[in-house]
């Protein structure tokens, strides 16, 4: 069974100023499934609507963002969650950290700058569970940073004493004490050198493997998907262009915007210039009508204009959604 079930989902973000109301389709239709013991990732540029379905699959939607179409549906350890109608309390006392948890870029923001990092363990455990027995505590949490191959002193450093990568770890080890179902990493690399990228990506997919629990790895940085993902999602102003294993994605994209992606990414000792999309994303307040693509793609034809592509079907979980496809392998 599933672990995530996403089905033609909206989420736009409704102002009004001057009595003038507009609205940013931000996730316009998305449909996706997560299964459990994968690393499921979300690619695509910014303003692509990334940041705004972690907002719903996290429960965190905040005026002015609302759900205005489509489910979202866990099967959980403790049982189904529908969270068009989960309370935020429930969300507070069974679901964030125990079954979803969250890895940011930078993770400052889940740690504390004044506390020595036991203490945010501390936090995090008493606020969730409570904490009995202090020695019994300690222990575990030395065992848990142990086994993600963090140094025991760790534990009693200031974040300001950790380098940016051992901080992304320390936000890691916090994420997983629990052992939640699902961890969504948001750009988790980003920021770090290319080196210590490597060592927290490594950590992830041990982590991953381990526990076998679901990781939703959300980047623009393709490499970071072809060496850590099982499934890719590439999105495109708000809508899904593309979804496939890791593989099929890399070796045959079908979409011209995924191609786009995978084209531009560097390849050692090639000195040819990569090929450039003109143009940015469109904005989601007043996006184009058809294919959102159309106004940047280099194959564009008079009915992306007008028609939104439904997904077709590859096979072997491999779907796109553009006027220039059939469906099925040729
Ligand atoms: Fe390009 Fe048309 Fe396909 Fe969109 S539907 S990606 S505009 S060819």
């Amino acid at each position: 069974m599933a672990l995530l079930q996403v089905e033609n989902l909206r989420a736009y973000y409704r102002t009004e100023m001057y009595g003038v109301s507009r609205q940013v389709r931000a996730v316009d239709d998305v449909t996706i499934t997560l299964e459990p013991n994968e690393i499921y990732g979300v690619a695509g540029e910014s303003s692509c609507g990334k940041t705004t379905l972690i907002k719903v699959l996290s429960g965190t939607i905040k005026p002015p963002l609302r759900v205005e179409g489509g489910s979202v549906k866990y099967n959980f350890k403790y049982g189904d969650v529908d969270m068009s109608t989960v309370t935020e309390e429930e969300l507070r006392k069974n679901i964030r950290w125990k079954e979803i948890s969250y890895v940011m870029q930078g993770s400052m923001s889940v740690l504390n700058p004044v506390r020595r990092v036991i203490k945010t363990f501390e936090d995090i455990i008493a606020t969730h569970e409570g904490i009995k027995d202090r020695a019994l505590f300690r222990e575990r949490i030395e065992d848990h940073v142990k086994k993600l191959g963090l140094p025991p002193d760790v534990l009693n450093s200031y974040p300001h004493e950790l380098s940016g990568g051992m901080k992304q770890r320390v936000a890691i080890a916090l994420a997983t004490v629990f052992k939640p179902s699902l961890i969504i990493a948001d750009e988790p690399t980003t920021a770090l050198d290319v080196v210590v990228q490597r060592g927290v990506l490594q950590l992830l997919k041990e982590i991953q493997s381990v526990s076998q629990n679901t990781v939703l790895l959300v980047t623009h940085d393709m490499a970071v998907h072809a060496n850590v993902a099982n499934k890719v999602g590439i999105m495109y102003a708000g809508r899904l262009a593309e979804e496939g294993p890791t593989e099929l994605i890399f070796k045959r994209p079908e979409h011209p915007y995924t191609q786009h992606l995978i084209n531009s990414l560097p390849v050692i000792g090639d000195k040819t210039g990569k090929s450039s999309l003109e143009g940015t994303p469109p904005n989601l307040a007043n996006p184009p009508e058809g294919c959102r693509f159309h106004p940047r793609c280099p194959k564009a034809l008079p009915i992306c204009r007008s028609e939104v592509p439904a997904m077709k079907d590859f096979g072997g979980g491999h779907r796109a959604a553009c006027h220039l496809l059939q469906g099925g392998r040729q």
